[in-house]
């Protein structure tokens, strides 16, 4: 197209057009159900090549998608026939190891960003694998194995650096442009492009975690509640209620049956490892376990191989203050019909550290939540889509009686576009304000879009 054409001119990056030999590799993203043809994938080389990017689709006319990582669950980093800006070439970690910090790339995944970091013996809380792109999970707020020590991944942001609508670049922090620094910390990608992040690090080398798998039964399930009410944020963990993957230290029989998987975290010292293995023995019956010292850079790497891009997904989430013992049942049913090895229903915790901050002071509104439940449908072939959809809304509405009200963005489907208004409950308007300010065309509405209000 002509029109792309004097974008590239004008791009220090590369332009990838359809019929390009790379197209197809540009325009990937992590869930196969969206299989989306961009008229054009900008990849950037610069805040300065957003910038023309930013204003080249505006004056154009053009849809709009920004990528990061590309794991968007309802497909938001591309877009049919517009531009895609994508941040991947900007994925450089500057770690000032004696300052604690880290000035990371818009477009870095957490692989890149925790190896740079650990080479240093430092971390911040970030997801539980590492092809996720840094950019749109901390933008949604960002829930880790760290995330009851140090907060979320957003609560680590210390600055960023911010391509807006008309093509500004500036920086907010606490104090600069506070407004949209923050809504950037949980109100997704509403805003503009972050070309760069400052995160503040946290001394964090090798942990003592890994994996247990149990046969279901009530009592792991209270057992992990009681544990996070009760154990130190040192504990670190994800409960995922699945089935069984045909790894070497779980008997075959096992293989593809309903499991509960505790995925642990501990960065306290031996001892405390030794109290918690010794806690979770006693929550039911143990078919498989391999925990011991590893790199931080490692647990989160543990789920990579079985999450590959290219598979179709369709994930929804609730958010869990208590779980009461009419719960706990609805779980113990669910977990005999998740459909494959790479589904399930997850929990991941956000109390602790999570909670130093109140449901106002960031634009990610649960923080009196105990824990995201993630319920994810996970499977290969498009003739399954029906199936696996009706699986996940119908352990969603068996568990909404339970939970209540919320969903975690990063987890939310593009079912309904007035999912923001619900997701960021109290934090809405002031959200939609700064829309108007930042963002008042909308430019940037391939997100759980906040609206700018009625003038
Ligand atoms: C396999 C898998 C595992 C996951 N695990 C976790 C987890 O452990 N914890 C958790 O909290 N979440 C998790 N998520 C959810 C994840 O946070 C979201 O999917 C998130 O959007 C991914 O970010 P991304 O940059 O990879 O995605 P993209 O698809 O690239 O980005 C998603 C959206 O974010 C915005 N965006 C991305 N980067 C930028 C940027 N630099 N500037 C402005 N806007 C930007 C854009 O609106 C974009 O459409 C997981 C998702 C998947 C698929």
């Amino acid at each position: 197209m002509s029109e792309f054409s004097a974008l590239r001119a004008q791009l220090q990056g590369e332009l990838v057009l359809p019929g390009d030999a790379d197209y197809d590799g540009a325009r990937e993203t992590f869930n196969a159900m969206h299989d989306l043809k961009p008229g054009a994938v900008a990849l950037v080389a610069g805040p300065e090549d957003v910038v023309r990017s930013i204003l080249f689709a505006r004056d154009h006319d053009l849809p709009l998608a920004v990528r990061g990582g590309g794991h968007s669950l309802p497909g938001f980093s591309s877009v049919d026939g517009g531009l895609q800006i994508d941040l991947r070439r900007l994925c450089r970690v500057e770690v000032d190891a004696a300052g604690r910090s880290a000035r990371v790339g818009g477009g870095a995944t957490w692989g890149q960003f925790n190896e740079a970091a650990h080479a240093h013996g430092l971390a911040t809380p970030g997801g539980v694998i590492s092809t996720t792109g840094v950019g749109g999970l901390t933008l949604g707020g960002g829930i880790g194995y760290l995330s009851r020590q140090f907060g979320l991944a957003c609560d680590n942001v210390v600055a960023a650096e911010l391509v807006t609508a008309d093509g500004t670049i500036l920086r907010c922090d606490e104090t600069e442009h506070a407004d949209v620094h923050w809504a950037l910390k949980g109100g997704g990608g509403n805003f503009g492009v972050v070309t760069e992040f400052e995160f503040r690090l946290h001394p964090v080398g090798e942990i003592l975690g890994g994996p247990t798998f149990f046969k279901p039964s009530p009592g792991v399930l209270e057992g992990f509640r009681d544990a996070l009410a009760t154990l130190p944020s040192e504990f670190g963990a994800l409960l995922g209620l699945t089935r069984t993957p045909a790894l070497p230290f779980v008997g075959e029989e096992h293989h593809g049956q309903p499991t509960m998987a505790l995925i642990t975290s501990w960065t306290g010292d031996d001892d405390g490892i030794s109290d918690v293995l010794e806690l979770i023995g006693g929550w039911g019956e143990i078919i498989g376990q391999h925990v011991g010292p590893m790199p931080y850079t490692v647990i989160n790497t543990l789920f990579d191989d079985l999450l590959p891009f290219g598979l179709r997904n369709y994930w929804k989430s609730l958010v869990s203050r208590s779980m009461d013992d009419q719960a706990i049942d609805v779980h113990c049913r669910q977990v005999d019909s998740v459909p494959t090895v790479e589904s399930g229903v997850f929990f991941h915790p956000i109390n602790g550290a999570c909670h130093d901050r109140g449901p106002t002071d960031t634009a990610f509104p649960h923080r009196d939540a105990t824990a995201v439940v993630g319920i994810y449908g996970t499977w290969h072939e498009a003739a399954d889509d029906d199936a696996n959809r009706q699986w996940v809304r119908a352990c969603y509405d068996d568990l909404r009686s339970h939970y209540g009200d919320g969903e975690y963005v990063n987890f939310a489907p593009d079912d309904d576009p007035d999912a923001p208004i619900s997701i960021y409950g109290e934090n809405y308007e002031r959200l939609s304000r700064i829309k108007r300010e930042y963002d008042p065309q909308n430019l940037f509405r391939r997100n759980q879009n906040v609206r700018c209000p009625p003038s």
